[in-house]
């Protein structure tokens, strides 16, 4: 099915209609008007029907009138960090549900989007603010992509354009695997948003059959896996989808990938003082890392309002990352953004889900 009808498909699928074929026939649509219709809300970024001129006006009122949206997902509330830079969306989507999304305008010519998919996340890690609240539902792929669009929209009014999309915000994307590749074959349609694939990252728990599916793919896409911990006795106690795939299976399904796709892996290291930032656990993470095509992503933790965790201290994150550097594993130690607005990693949580305490 091409692009622009799957678009539309989801597109109507979302707004409550049977599909784009019964709903194109029922309005006399072309082929063209849906092409047009698509364009102008991926491409050209229209903020409404009424805006899209390119269509006649009495289809414009039809469509108007039918109830249908460009929009899967409207914005409820929009926070902007102290220093500008960060901007947190909350959306509500059709059925009430409520995810949130954040863009990154970084200094230079890179913007960042982190994007959720997933209201609520099944998996639990015992740091993260999405994992306490629970597993609410997936998203549909326009849903995905709208999050995108949204903050494509607003940072054009300020003559930029999304640089960057990672798929770290709230859910496990390869636990809704299929929407998630459809959500990426729409930031990626040069007819469309037109986003490479290269400025795209998926990031996992670690779900080893979806690893391997994915490397199938023979996309260009960027994987992440969230790691944290070297040991499955550490990792476990963190993480519970360790249980079911244990790091030596990870680290296969790593290998797998890279030798098939020839691509680098992003490894996520959250650093919890006490807890996974020694210098053996360094030590005995820098023997699983050297060697291969592998990236360490060390993150400072990002409190968050629930969790009984405290973020390592800048010396020892330099002390852990330096480690790892005379092992010869490239690192980066990531800059916390957003953090005022509770839009850093791991704070995602939507309204709608309840807090353990008042942040
Ligand atoms: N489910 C995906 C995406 C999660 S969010 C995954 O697990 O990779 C992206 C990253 O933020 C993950 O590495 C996650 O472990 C991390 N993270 C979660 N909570 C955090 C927090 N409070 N501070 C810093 N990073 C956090």
């Amino acid at each position: 099915m091409p692009i622009q009808e799957l678009w539309i498909d989801q597109k109507a699928r979302a707004a409550g209609y049977a599909g784009a074929a019964a709903f194109a026939e029922a309005h006399a649509l072309k082929p063209y008007r849906l092409r047009q219709l698509y364009r102008a809300a991926t491409k050209e970024l229209a903020e409404g029907l009424d805006s899209i001129t390119v269509l006649p006006i009495e289809l414009r009122a039809a469509l108007a009138s039918e109830d249908f949206r460009l929009e899967s997902l409207e914005p409820v509330t929009v926070q902007r960090s102290n220093d500008g830079q960060t901007t947190k969306g909350l959306f509500r989507l059709h059925d009430g549900n409520e995810v949130e999304a954040v863009c990154m305008e970084h200094f230079g010519d890179r913007t960042t989007v982190c994007i959720s998919s997933q209201a609520g996340c099944a998996f639990k890690c015992g740091f993260c603010s999405t994992g306490q609240a629970g597993f609410t539902r997936n998203l549909a792929a326009v849903e995905i992509f709208d999050q995108a669009r949204f903050f494509a929209r607003e940072v054009k009014k300020k003559n930029k354009r999304i640089t960057n999309i990672v798929f770290m915000g709230m859910g496990e994307p390869f636990h809704n695997y299929a929407a998630v590749l459809d959500a990426v074959r729409l930031l990626n349609d040069p007819h469309g948003f037109g986003l490479g694939h290269r400025h795209i990252t998926i990031s996992t728990v670690g779900l080893v059959p979806e690893i391997d599916r994915f490397s199938d793919e023979g996309l260009q896409v960027n994987l992440a896996i969230s790691l944290h911990a070297p040991t499955d006795r550490q990792r476990s106690a963190l993480m519970p989808v360790n249980r079911r795939y244990p790091i030596a299976e990870l680290l296969a399904a790593c290998a797998r990938y890279v030798q098939k796709t020839r691509r680098k892996i992003f490894f996520e290291y959250v650093l919890l003082a006490g807890v996974n930032d020694d210098d053996e656990t360094a030590r005995t993470l820098a023997r699983l890392m050297r060697g291969h095509l592998y990236h360490v992503n060390l993150i400072p933790y990002n409190a968050t309002p629930d969790a009984a965790f405290g973020g390592t201290a800048e010396p020892r994150i330099r002390a852990f990352q330096k480690i790892l550097d005379e092992a010869g594993v490239p690192t980066t130690v990531r800059v916390p953004m957003g953090r005022d607005i509770a839009a850093a990693c791991g704070q995602l949580r939507a309204e709608t889900q309840p807090r353990a305490k008042a942040s």
